[in-house]
């Protein structure tokens, strides 16, 4: 198949003006000014018209366990009141809400323009009972070992359907120890072992409100006496910052997706500092749920400025109003107003392809990539093509996932 547009934001390069774009399969084969794409006989032409073509936007952070809580939450005065109001709702819901979710959130998603999502599932017994996913999804298995967990065959069974090899479908699984909170050290290096056995993405929640931060630095406030009343060995408190913490450990390391980092000290931007560039971890922001918690504003230009990859997440609808990321674009865009429409586009395409190890096969309109691609309309003025795609509001009309034509 040919794809013509009006421009085509490769993200690996300019934009191209009137261009085209030749799949095989699920494979883009060439890309370039439409003269220059050579059309087989009897190939299929589909000219998208007065269109910006561009690759499929990644969601690097989401729960879509959550999807049914949009405004079930309103602004807790602590972010421990939010974990103790999100977990007495959870267990008013059963498989069925679960997995209703689920769907909405996939069809939320795809509505604003998203291909790949990393998801982290609470759930594992839902496995057996869902759908082949509609969009690309990276499956995190969340890890909790704050208590010993009661495994009921149901969970077993979830948990070895999550790691079954699903073939000819758009899963990926992963792992994800929640948070230093909830998950042990130990469950963190069995995180890496896993990881690296079975070349697996990991994520984890750090740094992300400053309630955490005082448990961890000063052995103090609400999540800390939460934590310790639900029994949690708490001799890890009282001496460093969460970050630095999973750090240096080696709990966690440059092959992790960091989700929040909100509550930095100098001292974990020197550690940072300290890290070869090639080593550092990945970096999820979720401008929603920032604002909705007022945590501390995100330090996105000091690690930018570090060399951290950093990437854009939703996280869920129990923290935020909307799983857009172009909604998120603009958030950052008024935060970082530094930051160029380009630069911005970067966060939800080529910077999430790399954390996930997938450079040059998601995030791109380039040769042998994915061909995951969404068309929103555009001037074709190529001038302001970025700052058009981040200012895009409406529902994308056009989409793309693994070579096939979303109806
Ligand atoms: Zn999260």
């Amino acid at each position: 198949m040919i794809l013509r547009a009006r421009a085509i934001v490769t993200m690996d390069g300019p934009p191209i003006e009137n261009g085209a774009v030749a799949i095989e399969g699920n494979r883009i084969i060439a890309v370039g000014r439409s003269e220059d794409v050579a059309v087989p006989a009897g190939e299929t032409v589909l000219d998208l018209g007065e269109v910006a073509l561009l690759p499929g936007l990644i969601n690097a952070h989401c729960h879509l366990d959550y999807s049914m809580m949009r405004n079930a939450i309103s602004r807790p005065k602590s972010f421990t009141a939010w974990v103790q109001r999100i977990n007495a709702l959870k267990r008013s819901l059963d498989n069925d809400d679960y997995l209703a979710a689920i769907r909405r959130g996939f069809a939320e998603l795809r509505k604003w323009g998203t291909t790949s999502v990393c998801n982290i599932e609470a759930f594992p017994e839902l496995m057996p009972h869902l759908a082949p996913s509609p969009l690309r999804t990276w499956w995190f298995y969340e890890m909790i070992d704050i208590r010993h967990r009661i495994t009921s065959d149901d969970v077993v069974a979830g948990a070895l359907a999550f790691f079954q090899h699903r073939e000819n479908s758009l899963d990926s699984s992963g792992l994800s120890p929640h948070a230093p909170y909830t998950a042990s050290l130990a469950l963190y290096q069995l995180a890496n072992t896993c990881g690296d056995a079975f070349a697996m993405p990991l994520t984890t929640h750090v740094a992300e409100s400053r309630e955490e931060f005082a448990m961890f630095r000063d052995a103090a406030g609400p999540l800390h006496d939460f934590m310790s009343a639900l029994q949690r060995p708490m001799g890890d408190c009282g001496r460093t910052t969460p970050f630095a913490h999973l750090w240096q450990s080696g709990a966690i390391n440059g092959r992790w997706l960091l989700a929040h980092m909100n509550e930095l000290t100098d001292d974990d931007f020197a550690l940072l500092a300290s890290v070869p560039r090639d080593s550092l971890p990945s970096i999820v922001h979720c401008p929603g749920s920032l604002r909705y918690f007022q945590h501390t504003p995100f330090p996105y230009r000091r690690l930018h400025d570090l060399g951290v990859n950093l990437c854009l997440g939703t996280d869920s609808l129990a923290s935020t109003r909307t799983l857009s990321l172009f909604e998120e674009l603009r958030s950052l865009a008024k935060t970082d107003p530094w930051l160029t429409p380009e630069q911005l586009l970067r966060t939800v395409t080529v910077h999430p392809a790399r954390a996930l190890r997938r450079r040059g096969q998601l995030g791109q309109i380039t040769p042998g990539a994915l061909a995951d691609l969404i068309a929103l309309p555009a001037s074709g003025d190529l001038a302001t093509v970025y700052e058009e795609v981040i200012q895009h509001d409406q529902p994308i009309a056009w989409t793309m996932i693994d070579g096939q034509v979303l109806a």
